[in-house]
């Protein structure tokens, strides 16, 4: 059993809104978003912080952030959204496998 929650939910063990899947990232709405549409897109590698990403998963993960970022603004019709990945306790990250925001 994978001891990490969002392998967990990568894997379909644990629930949640997929809003985009694809070979190399997870898409999926956050538990408690600070808005309509916040979402999650995390590597489908795991991965615990953006410093431990490999060079071979980067492109995948940025490719994929840029496609939901772009799918979730059309959707929700927000004029504009920011990007945020919290990196270590002090910066706010809780869970250990990297994730990045997207906030409308
Ligand atoms: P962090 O503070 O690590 O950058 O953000 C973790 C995010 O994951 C939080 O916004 C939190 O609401 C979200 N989260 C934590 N547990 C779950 C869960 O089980 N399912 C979903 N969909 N989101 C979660
Ligand atoms: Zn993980």
């Amino acid at each position: 059993m994978d001891k990490c929650l969002f392998c967990r939910i990568r894997n379909r063990k644990i629930p949640s809104l997929c809003v985009y899947e694809d070979k190399m990232v997870y898409a999926f709405l956050d538990i408690n978003p600070v808005n309509e549409g916040h979402t999650l897109v995390i590597p489908k590698v795991h991965a615990a912080d953006f410093l431990s990403i490999t060079p071979s998963e980067l492109p995948g993960l940025i490719w994929g952030v840029q496609k939901v970022a772009a799918a979730v603004q059309k959707g929700t019709r927000a004029d504009g959204f920011n990007l945020i990945v919290n990196n270590f306790r002090a910066a706010g990250q809780l869970v250990d496998h990297v994730h990045i925001h997207i906030i409308l």
